[in-house]
């Protein structure tokens, strides 16, 4: 029995890795159409900045790895061009065509280039693939930009715009909507905002980059654009073959990963995921569900019955100087789901004061009627990923504050407060519940 999949990077060669677990004998065939695969996609910035100083750091694996540890092939610079199914067949770029048994579609997402319009500019940037770093780094190094825009506040826009400014670029952001990170939140983008400020990147809200002509985006003269306006699921191969998408968009799948059509399996930044605090589909690529989901889509395709969970939407990002984190949902997220939210927000220092502690806010928002843990932020220089991922565990597990609150937490001077921000947070929500 062969298993084909489809995309060479953390979905799909998750999935070919545990496939491999579950059945030794399988044949298993991995296509990627770039030319390396098993790359740190999150570290991308951080090699476009010279933190990571060369390519070969950002390598995990190679296509040879795979066949003589794992016994997977793995072909790159091939593009799969059509899913025929009826015969059980792909269609390769050169005309040849390949056979299989069970498919895993791990195309990932693209860039949204929507903010172009009919005309790109020929000298925007994006960054998503190792190429596109490739390209950038190589124009920063060969050309000495000294003005740049970046368009798009998401968590790559943020990023990107941090490293050119560590380059030494002046840096403006665009946002065409009224807040940052795609969180519908007044309180973070006010500190995002600031903290931007204070690092000298200027950052316009409610400001869609409408013209990009005579070396301007906009009113803003540069010399460098770089766009990170949002992904698109990458669906089409799947659509024309008949699997059905989800209302986000992306490719519907059940909790094995499965799509509508019977042995056909996604995962990663193509596919839905089920949001465990709203109970619907929802679309947030990350590289943490892409892994978790290619791991449980492998496994099925290779005749297991795995589940995939959900998820709860958990990111951190790094602004400057800060860790930005949130997980489930924002006071205007939870409304707009029907919920009653209620939300308190803290700073609390994250060590005691002769342990020289820093500022650490959270927000915790909880639903009035049930007393639920709906979502939470975490904005400070240090401890922020732990505070967040307690934070996602509640969620996880449908948490009311109360029992939330009794969470028994480490302390000890040099590493944690007696009282952790998070159950400060916590305390201030009970109040305002009762
Ligand atoms: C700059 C940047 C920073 C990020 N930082 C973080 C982070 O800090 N934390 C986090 O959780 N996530 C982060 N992410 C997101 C994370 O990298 C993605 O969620 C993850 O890479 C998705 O994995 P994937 O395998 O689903 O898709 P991808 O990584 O997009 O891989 C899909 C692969 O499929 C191949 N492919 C597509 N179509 C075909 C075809 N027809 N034939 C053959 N091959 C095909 C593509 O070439 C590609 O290699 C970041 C992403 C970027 C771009």
């Amino acid at each position: 029995m062969r298993l084909a999949v489809i995309g060479g990077q953390g979905a799909g060669l998750s999935a070919a890795s545990r496939a491999r677990r579950v059945d030794p004998s399988l044949e298993i065939v991995v296509l990627e159409k770039g030319d390396t695969i098993s790359y740190v996609t999150c570290a991308l910035p951080y090699y476009v900045e010279g933190k990571v100083p060369s390519e070969a750091d950002l390598v995990i694996h190679t296509a040879d790895d795979f066949q003589r540890e794992r016994g997977i092939e793995v072909r790159t610079a091939t593009t799969v061009q059509e899913i025929r199914h009826a015969r059980r067949e792909l269609l390769l770029s050169g005309g040849e065509r390949l056979a299989y048994d069970r498919l895993v579609i791990a195309t990932g997402a693209r860039p949204d280039r929507a903010v172009f319009g009919s005309k790109p500019p020929m000298d925007a940037f994006h960054l998503h693939t190792l190429e596109d770093a490739r390209r950038l780094r190589g124009f920063l190094e060969i050309s000495h930009p000294r003005r740049a825009v970046v368009i798009g506040a998401g968590y790559i826009g943020l990023e990107i715009a941090d490293v050119l400014r560590a380059r030494g670029l002046e840096v403006t952001v665009l946002e065409a909507s009224a807040c940052v990170l795609g969180r519908p939140d007044a309180d973070l983008t006010k500190d995002v905002g600031d903290e931007l400020t204070r690092s000298g990147i200027e950052l316009r809200l409610e400001t869609p980059a409408t013209s990009f002509e005579g070396g301007r985006v906009n009113d803003i003269p540069c010399d460098l654009i770089v766009a990170a306006a949002g992904l698109r699921p990458s669906v089409e191969l799947a659509a024309e073959a008949g699997v059905r998408l989800g209302g986000t968009g992306a490719i519907a799948v059940d909790q094995h990963m499965e799509t509508s059509i019977s042995g056909i399996f996604a995962a990663g930044d193509c596919a839905e995921a089920v949001h465990l605090v709203t109970g619907r589909p929802a679309y947030i690529p990350l590289g943490t569900t892409a892994n978790r989901m290619g791991r449980v889509a492998g496994a099925c395709a290779a005749g297991a019955r795995e589940r995939f969970a959900g998820i709860v939407g958990t990111s951190i990002v790094k602004v400057c100087r800060l860790g930005v984190a949130m997980t489930g949902l924002s006071v205007s997220e939870a409304r707009r789901e029907g919920f009653d939210p209620v939300s308190a927000r803290i700073t609390a220092m994250d060590h005691p004061k002769h342990f020289k502690g820093r500022p650490t806010t959270v927000e915790l928002t909880a639903d009035r009627r049930s007393r639920r843990l709906l979502g939470g932020t975490v904005i400070g220089e240090a401890g922020v990923p732990g505070r967040v991922n307690v934070i996602a565990e509640a969620l996880t597990c449908r948490m009311r504050v109360e029992d939330f609150e009794q969470l028994d937490f480490a302390y000890t001077p040099p590493f944690v407060p007696a009282v952790d921000p998070v159950l400060v947070a916590a305390h201030q929500l009970l109040k305002l519940l009762d």
